[in-house]
């Protein structure tokens, strides 16, 4: 069979865009006009990059044309440098700093460079399902964490602890986290640290939501705990400075990188592999780090991140039979039906239904790697009225599955 599909994409999944998404598609091409709650895209809810970004990239473009150095443009890895330092993150080496087309391929690449087949990596569940799917096509074996909704949604020391074995070679953190909002304590962190440590597991540290950060919720970059284990950190332009189109990231090693120069030169081979990541958006890393951060006045209280979070949670815990933890972070709820007083069905043919009949684009939790079937995703990037004629919408939907 000439075109089939390689067999390592045979256990691969990132439902985020998956068949639903092609329905909603299906039915904005008829004309109808879907509500979407599903990516976590800030321009495209007019929540617009800052103009001096903007300017500088342009005024800057002609400097883009080439191909840079394959780690990506020195002076936008010193910004990211002097940030590292400025957070009283301790020193690193400006060469073991890659710019990456977005966190994602960075992701791919750091997997890639790394797992071998029977390596096994602890993902938390839920997770952004694009570190399950790295993972899987990296030819690893993905083990998953319970995070603890009743305790915030932190992750389960415990249960990393009983799912570490001699095969275990790396954690994965998302912390502040995709899909629950949670923003991990130092304690949690510290016991984390403490399992790397004593396991040397290699930590990839996903903090691409450190800057939307609601209430008096702290973040804690993991980098800070990373003394005798390999902690590679990610981060990106894509939500706090509302430039996901731009494709901009980064990954930062730290920790024992003298140990792991085997690794780097695996990193570094990838990295060449694919030239360099997009030159004009690495220009956007400087100005974006340096200047004032536009994202704090929309997570301070009044801001349009802050109101639009409260209001969205007020409104769907108002609904009987529906729970979830108000998020401390990031753009999402994940949003909990109680099944003693809805009979739905699986959770991807709810979301489906939900579409077909209200033209309201959510994603199923089981995209999230929770075994459970009766959660959903819910971005709360539009504006208010939309918010509100969404969650309206819900409580009326579900009315058809209530056990009587
Ligand atoms: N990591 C997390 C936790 C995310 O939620 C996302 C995107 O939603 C990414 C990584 C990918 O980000 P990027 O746009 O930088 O590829």
């Amino acid at each position: 069979m000439r075109y089939q599909k390689s067999n390592r994409l045979n256990d691969v999944c990132y439902d985020i865009r998956g068949p639903v998404l092609e329905a909603a598609e299906r039915l904005e091409r008829e004309g109808h006009r879907i509500i979407k709650l599903n990516i976590g895209n800030p321009a495209a809810f007019q929540l617009d990059a800052p103009d001096e970004i903007i300017v500088d990239v342009i005024a800057n473009l002609r400097k883009g044309e080439g191909y840079s150095n394959s780690k990506g443009l020195f002076s936008a890895r010193k910004a990211i440098f002097q940030r590292w330092q400025a957070n009283g993150l301790g020193h690193i080496d400006i060469n073991h700093i890659w710019l990456g087309n977005g966190v994602s391929e960075l992701i791919s690449l750091a997997t890639s460079a790394l797992l071998n087949h029977n390596d096994e990596v602890l993902i938390p569940a839920p997770d952004y399902p694009l570190w399950t799917a790295a993972v899987t096509l990296a030819g690893a074996t993905p083990r998953h964490y319970q995070c603890n909704e009743d305790l915030g949604w932190e992750p389960n020391i415990e249960h990393i602890r009983s799912l570490i074995n001699p095969n275990t070679k790396a954690l994965v953190l998302i912390n502040p986290n995709n899909p629950t909002g949670a923003v991990y304590s130092r304690e949690c962190l510290i016991q984390i640290a403490e399992l790397a440590k004593q396991h040397q597991l290699v930590v990839f540290a996903d903090e691409i939501y450190d800057r939307i950060i609601y209430d008096d919720a702290e973040h804690i970059p993991f980098a800070q705990f990373a003394e005798q284990f390999l902690c590679l950190s990610f981060n990106g332009l894509s939500k706090s400075h509302r430039l996901a189109g731009f494709r901009s990231g980064w990954m930062v090693a730290s920790g024992c990188v003298e140990e792991a120069s085997d690794l780097i030169e695996g990193i570094n081979m990838l990295a060449s592999m694919r030239l360099c990541s997009n030159v004009p958006a690495q220009l956007a890393i400087q100005t974006a780090l340096g200047g004032h951060q536009t994202i704090d006045d929309l997570v301070a209280p009044g801001g349009r991140l802050y109101e639009q979070r409260n209001r969205a949670y007020e409104l769907l815990t108002a609904i009987e039979g529906i729970s979830c933890v108000k998020a401390q972070a990031a753009l999402y709820l994940f949003v909990k039906i109680d099944t003693n007083i809805y009979a739905v069905p699986d959770d991807e043919e709810l979301v489906l239904q939900f579409l077909l009949q209200q033209h309201i684009l959510l994603v199923q939790g089981s995209a999230f790697n929770v075994p459970e079937k009766h959660y959903l995703r819910f971005v709360f990037l539009p504006h208010i009225e939309d918010l509100v004629v969404a969650i309206e919408r819900l409580e009326t939907f579900l009315q058809q599955y209530k056990r009587h």
